[in-house]
Parts: structure tokens; C-alpha cells; sequence
């Protein structure tokens, strides 16, 4: 009997609640309704209002440390992705979505950021801008053919930060530090997890150390079978596997850390002293090497961890879902300081890093994260009659230049239904316009707390307003 995989029982779970959550609700119809593809994900318009608040807030913060945002094409050429990432890896090897178009290329949708980024910024000749370093923020969707559970989807969404130009430890820990801070800022508890895998050379030599050290049969005996085949293919990759005899077998391993040359070396002395200085927890991981070809020097991830509102504290027992989305790094990166010149350009270094929005959205749920109210309406309009109708539309149009958040359902002609909608939506206000106060040339202000409805002058209408949602 084959290994049971560590997380099938969390996967029929997950696949359980998708089926009974896909059950519920769906309106049965003998016309063969087209569903999405496996793994593909819609985001419903209520989990939108979480998005908004991530990618406006990540605009936010990379912008005011200096990144510029910037887009890259969803198809590009597959060899981009087999060159920069290299063939090895499974991203490449097994989890593109490629095809050949009509001319014949060989294209695939894009599977991560970087190269296209890397790519952009040589064809554009960033390195001739005036602003050295070159800071680029990249926010959009990526497809990976992977085999979806709960975490991992086939397209997902990523916000990338990439810094090109720059070969000092500040880079490195700015980096780390504000991935940190914006995990946190948008109420994500994470762990910091570092590491340095050093140059090239470094990583040859170690390799065959490695190999040398899993000669031993016994030791051998007791990784995965996919470890086995990784020790071949990709030696380094078994340093990060997740598989419990993996890691017993890789105890008394030779450490990567314990092999690289002392540039490296102080320059990750260097990026730790700026950690401490910046205050930034972290957790030294000698077993991180990320699963990417180009990287070298300063590895790190993001890890969740439970925080002070998820309501249970750090010892309580914890469902499989939340185990196995604690086991899923939210982000990560390092630096790749061949990348560049690899694909083409002049020699510079490099780094960056990845955060998956898909994850940190989940955990913002699982950490029961308030949702944000910021576009939240103040104000519902409701009107009485065809006439009122009209006069509620002009003055909605004026509230809305007027800079307020209203909100409306002219379609309606029931004032409870529209009171009821107003309750919904949370507004304070709502502004009520019938035959009568057409003719008054007035509105009624009904309080939602309260129910409290008074009658003021349209002249006066704004001005009460604003005393009211001060
Ligand atoms: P990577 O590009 O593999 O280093 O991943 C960076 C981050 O992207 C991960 O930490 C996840 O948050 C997210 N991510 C990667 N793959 C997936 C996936 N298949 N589904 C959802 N999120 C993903």
C-alpha cells in the first residue's frame, strides 16, 4: 500500500463542502448549464468589498514606498516561463496552461509574475530611468494547471513587488519588512521565515553533499515517493518538502546556511540586522529554498499564524482546514540577482517578492477580520409616485457629485421594500420624496436608528445632512 497523502482527508472535506455549498441554492433546469473549469474561481460581488480593501491597500503602501504599478500580458511565450524558471521545476514541468496558437507559437497563460516583469523591464530598457532602483508593483491573476484543494486554485490573484538595481541588504529587508507590515495592517498574523540558499557555486557544492548524504539507504528509505524522484531531478526542493518522513530523514542533514561563501554570508548578517532594527519577527528556516531555479542569497516566506481574533487561543485544537491552511505560505520571495541578465539584459541585481490575495482573503475570514466599511452607503433615497421618481433620480445624481455614498432602488414603487433595503445596506439616513413633498419642495429625513422622520425645506436638505452624519 502507497503512502496516504498527508492532506486527503482535509481534501475530501473541502471537496464535500464545495459539493453541498454548489448544491444549495442551484436552480435545477433540464437545459445543461455550463459550470466553470475545475479549479477556476468566481469572486461573488458581497467578496468583492474584501478585495477592493486588500488591492487599495496594497496600492496604498507600495506606492508610498516608492513602487511604481505596472501590467504584463496574461499569454506570453512559453519558452519566457521555461527559461526563466527553469524546466525542473513543477510550474513549469507540470502546471502550465499551454497551447499552441494559430501561427504556431508555443504560448502559455502566464504562471507567475517575475519573468514577465523581468522581461518588460529589459525590452522597456529600465535600467536607463532616472529613478535607480527601479521599483515595480504588479497586481493581477495567474494560472497554474495544479490539483485544486482548499488554497490552491488554478487561476488566483497575486500582488507582486519586485526592486531591480539594487544589490544592498536594505533591499532585501525593506522587502521582507513591508510585506510584513501589510499582512499585519490588514489584520493577518504571520511569521517571517528566512533564509539564505548563497550563490550558485555554493548551491553545486552543497547539492552533492546532499546526495552524498542520502547514499545512506536508511535515510533514503524514508522519503516520499516524490521526494525520491525531487533528489534526482531538483535535490534542493527535498529541503522544503512538507512530508513528515521527508523531514525526519532530513535531520542530520548538511545545512545549506553552514555552506555558503562569506559575501553571502554577510550579507544575510546584514539583512537580519536591519530585520531587528526594523522590529520584524522572524524565524531562521534553514530548510527554505522556495521552489524556483532563479533565486539565491535572502529566501523568505510569510506564514500564518493564528491571530488575537480568531477567537482560540494558540494550544486549542484546530479543524483540518485551518491546519492545512496554516501549512500554505500566504507569500514569499528573495533575490535573484542573475535573473536579469540571464534573460537577456545587463547584469543587475535583483529581488522581490509574491503575496497570493486568494490566501490572505481566506485568512482575513478565518481570523474573523472585520469587513471594511469604507464604501459602505450613508444614505438611501426612496421615493413615493411617478413624479417623485423623477425629482429622487436628479437629486440622487446630485448627491453623488456632491461627493456623499447613497444608494437607491428606483425600480421599487413599496416604501417598506425600499425602507427594508435601507436597513440592509446599513445606511443612517434615507431620504424620502413623495407627491407631497414635490409640492412642499421639501424631503423627509427618517433616522434608520430611530425611525425618527422629520420634514425640512430642499434648501436645507444638505446642510442637515451633513450635521446628521457628522
Ligand atoms: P509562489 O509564486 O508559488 O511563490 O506563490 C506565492 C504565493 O501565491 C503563495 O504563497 C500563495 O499565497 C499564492 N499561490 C501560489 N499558488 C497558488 C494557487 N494555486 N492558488 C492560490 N494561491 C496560490
Amino acid at each position: 500500500m502507497g503512502r496516504k497523502p498527508k492532506n486527503q482527508s482535509a481534501n475530501n472535506a473541502y471537496q464535500k463542502h464545495s459539493k453541498n455549498t454548489q448544491d444549495k441554492n442551484v436552480f435545477h433546469s433540464k437545459v445543461k448549464m455550463i459550470s466553470r473549469l475545475r479549479g477556476m474561481r468566481d469572486i461573488l460581488p458581497e467578496e468583492y468589498v474584501r478585495w477592493d480593501e486588500v488591492i487599495n491597500q496594497a496600492r496604498e503602501l507600495f506606492k508610498y514606498y516608492g513602487f511604481l504599478e505596472t501590467d504584463i500580458p496574461v499569454l506570453e511565450s512559453q519558452s519566457l516561463y521555461e527559461k526563466s524558471t527553469g524546466k525542473q521545476t513543477d510550474v513549469v514541468s507540470k502546471e502550465m496552461f499551454t497551447f499552441i496558437d494559430k501561427d504556431g507559437d508555443k504560448v502559455a497563460l502566464r504562471p507567475e509574475a517575475t519573468p514577465g516583469v523581468v522581461r518588460s523591464y529589459i525590452e522597456h530598457g529600465m535600467f536607463n530611468r532616472t529613478f535607480q532602483p527601479v521599483k515595480l508593483l504588479w497586481i493581477g491573476n495567474l494560472f497554474r494547471r495544479e490539483k485544486p484543494q482548499l488554497g490552491r486554485n488554478r487561476q488566483f490573484s497575486q500582488i507582486n513587488v519586485e526592486i531591480f538595481g539594487e544589490a544592498s541588504a536594505v533591499a532585501d529587508a525593506q522587502l521582507i519588512m513591508l510585506g510584513y507590515q501589510f499582512l499585519k495592517e490588514l489584520g493577518v498574523t504571520t511569521q517571517v521565515q528566512v533564509n539564505s540558499i548563497g550563490d550558485s557555486l555554493d548551491r553545486e557544492e552543497y547539492v552533492k553533499k546532499l546526495i552524498m548524504y542520502f547514499r545512506d539507504r536508511k535515510i533514503r528509505a524514508k522519503l516520499s515517493v516524490d521526494d525520491k524522484k525531487r533528489l534526482m531531478k531538483n535535490p534542493l526542493r527535498v529541503l522544503d518538502s512538507k512530508d513528515e518522513g521527508t523531514q525526519s530523514a532530513l535531520e542530520g542533514a548538511p545545512q545549506l546556511i553552514d555552506n555558503i561563501n562569506d559575501e553571502a554570508r554577510n550579507h544575510f548578517i546584514k539583512v537580519l540586522e536591519y530585520l531587528d532594527e526594523f522590529d520584524i519577527p522572524y524565524i531562521l528556516n534553514p530548510f527554505l529554498v522556495r521552489g524556483l531555479d532563479y533565486y539565491n542569497r535572502t529566501v523568505f516566506e510569510f506564514w500564518p499564524m493564528r491571530g488575537a481574533n480568531s477567537g482560540q487561543n494558540a494550544d486549542s485544537a484546530e479543524s483540518v482546514e485551518e491546519a492545512i491552511s496554516r501549512q500554505s505560505a500566504l507569500g514569499g520571495g528573495g533575490r535573484y540577482d542573475g535573473l536579469v541578465e540571464f534573460m537577456g539584459g545587463r547584469p543587475t541585481p535583483a529581488c522581490g517578492f509574491a503575496l497570493g490575495i486568494d490566501r490572505i482573503i481566506n485568512r482575513m475570514k478565518e481570523e474573523n477580520v472585520p469587513m471594511s466599511s469604507a464604501g459602505q452607503p450613508d444614505i438611501f433615497v426612496a421615493q413615493l409616485g411617478e413624479a417623485a421618481k423623477r425629482q429622487a433620480m436628479t437629486f440622487f445624481e446630485e448627491l453623488r457629485k456632491k461627493g456623499y455614498k447613497a444608494q437607491q432602488n428606483f425600480v421599487k414603487d413599496s416604501l417598506k421594500a425600499q425602507l427594508e433595503m435601507a436597513h440592509k445596506i446599513g445606511a443612517k439616513l434615507t431620504l424620502i420624496i413623495g407627491q407631497q413633498e414635490l409640492v412642499d419642495k421639501t424631503v423627509i429625513i427618517r433616522d434608520m436608528e430611530s425611525g425618527m422622520q422629520e420634514v425640512y425645506a430642499f434648501s436645507r436638505v444638505f446642510e442637515e445632512i451633513d450635521k446628521r452624519l457628522k
